[in-house]
C-alpha cells in the first residue's frame, strides 16, 4: 500500500477472482464461464462496431434493454444495463443499503461491496444442509441481497419462498441475484410489478456465453432503476461499451441457441452428479452451471491440486465452513468425461 492510498479503503480486502493461468491449456471449470462460443451474430454485431469505435455508446442502451423488455414481459423503463451485473450490484449497495443481510456461504463480491461503500453487514448462516432458511430473511428490517441459486452451493429458493422475504420487508429493497437462474431457477422478475422493493440482477457471462465481454443487467419498478441510474450517471454513463452493446442485442436475437446450450449444460449436470456419487462423492442438488461436492476419500485441496496438475481447474474455497468441498463448472460432456476419468486416477492413487 502508497502511503497515499486513503485511509478509508486501508482495510479493504478485495474480491479474489477464480485463476486464469496462462501456463498451459487447462480444462477450465473453475469460473462457471460458458463452454459454448457465442452465436454467430454475436462475432458479426461487434465486428459491425469495431469500424465504429470513434463514437461513444448510447448512454441509455436504449436498443438492449428493449429487447430485454421484451424478453422478460417488462417496460423498457424497468430495465438497466450495466459493465457485468457486479457493476449492478455494486450500484444498488450504494443506492439502498444503510445495513444488508446476506448468507455467510455465497457471492464472495457482496462483503467486498458493502466494506466499499461502508455499509455495515450481517452473515446470515446456512442451515446445516447449506440451504437458506427463508424465515431468517422475514420481517429482517435490512437491504438483503441473495443469489438464487446460490453460489457456490447452487441451491434454490421457490418463488413463494422469495416473495414471502419481498413481501414482509417493504420499507427495504431485496435483491435478487439471478446470475444462474437459467439453469433450471424459478426467476423472481415476474413479481416485479408486484413488489416496488424488488430488484432482479442477471448476466450475460455464465448462460450466455460473453463474460468478457462484460454485460449485465438489472430489473426492478421504474423507481429503483431511476435511482441506479442516478448512480450510474454519477459514475459512468458509457458504462456499456459499443461493442457489447450490440453483442448482446444480436445474443437476444439468437436467444434459443442459449436456451438450448442451457439444456445441455443441465443434462451434463445430472450426468456428472451421478458420476461423481458412484465415486463416493456428496454433490449438493445444484440448479446452476456449476456442482458443489466432497468426499471423505479425498481432502477437498489436496483433490484441487491433483486435478490442476492433470490440467484441471477446479474451484476450491478455503472458508472453514467449506474447505472440504471443490465447486466444479459444468463444461461439455468431454470437458465433464476427461474430470470424472482424472478423478477416478487420483482416487486409485490415493488407495495404493
Ligand atoms: C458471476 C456472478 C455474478 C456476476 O457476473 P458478471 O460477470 O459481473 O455479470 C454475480 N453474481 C453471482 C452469484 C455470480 O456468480
Amino acid at each position: 500500500m502508497s502511503r497515499y492510498f486513503t485511509e478509508k479503503y486501508a482495510s479493504l480486502t478485495p474480491y479474489t477472482p477464480g485463476e486464469q493461468p496462462k501456463d498451459m491449456q487447462y480444462v477450465k471449470l473453475n469460473t462457471n464461464e460458458s463452454p459454448f462460443p457465442p452465436s454467430p451474430g454475436v462475432e458479426k454485431a461487434v465486428m459491425e462496431q469495431c469500424g465504429r469505435l470513434q463514437l461513444y455508446s448510447d448512454p441509455e442502451s436504449t436498443a438492449l434493454r428493449t429487447k430485454l423488455a421484451e424478453i422478460y414481459g417488462v417496460k423498457p423503463s424497468q430495465v438497466i444495463a450495466v459493465n457485468g451485473s457486479d457493476e449492478v450490484l455494486n450500484f444498488a449497495f450504494m443506492a439502498f443499503a444503510d445495513e444488508i443481510a446476506f448468507p455467510d456461504i455465497t457471492y464472495g463480491f457482496y462483503p467486498v461491496f458493502a466494506q466499499l461503500n461502508g455499509i455495515p453487514y450481517e452473515q446470515i448462516p446456512l442451515k446445516a444442509d447449506f440451504s437458506i432458511d427463508p424465515d431468517d430473511y422475514v420481517n429482517l428490517n435490512k437491504t438483503i441481497v441473495i443469489a438464487n441459486p446460490n453460489a457456490p452451493t447452487g441451491l434454490c429458493l421457490s418463488l413463494g419462498q422469495i416473495e414471502k422475504i419481498v413481501r414482509s420487508n417493504p420499507d427495504h429493497v431485496v435483491i435478487i441475484d439471478e446470475a444462474y437462474v437459467d439453469f433450471g431457477g424459478e426467476s423472481a422478475v415476474q413479481l416485479v410489478s408486484k413488489y416496488d422493493n424488488l430488484l432482479v440482477t442477471m448476466t450475460f457471462s455464465k448462460s450466455r456465453s460473453m463474460a468478457g465481454a462484460r454485460l449485465g443487467f438489472g430489473i426492478g419498478s421504474e423507481d429503483l432503476i431511476a435511482d441506479l441510474n442516478t448512480i450510474r450517471y454519477s459514475t459512468n454513463p458509457y458504462n456499456v461499451n459499443r461493442m457489447t452493446e450490440f453483442a448482446g442485442c444480436a445474443a437476444l436475437v439468437e436467444n434459443d441457441y442459449y436456451m438450448a446450450n442451457c439444456r445441455v449444460i443441465m443434462e451434463n449436470r445430472e450426468w456428472t452428479t451421478g458420476q461423481l456419487q458412484a465415486l463416493g462423492f456428496d454433490v449438493l442438488p445444484s440448479m446452476a452451471n456449476f456442482v458443489f461436492a466432497k468426499t471423505e476419500r479425498i481432502d477437498g485441496g489436496k483433490l484441487y491440486v491433483e486435478l490442476k496438475k492433470r490440467g484441471i481447474l477446479v474451484r476450491h474455497f478455503t472458508k472453514e465452513r467449506i474447505k472440504d468441498y471443490n465447486r466444479i463448472t459444468i463444461g461439455t460432456m468431454e470437458q465433464m468425461q476427461a474430470l470424472i476419468g482424472a478423478i477416478k486416477d487420483i482416487l486409485e492413487e490415493q488407495t495404493l
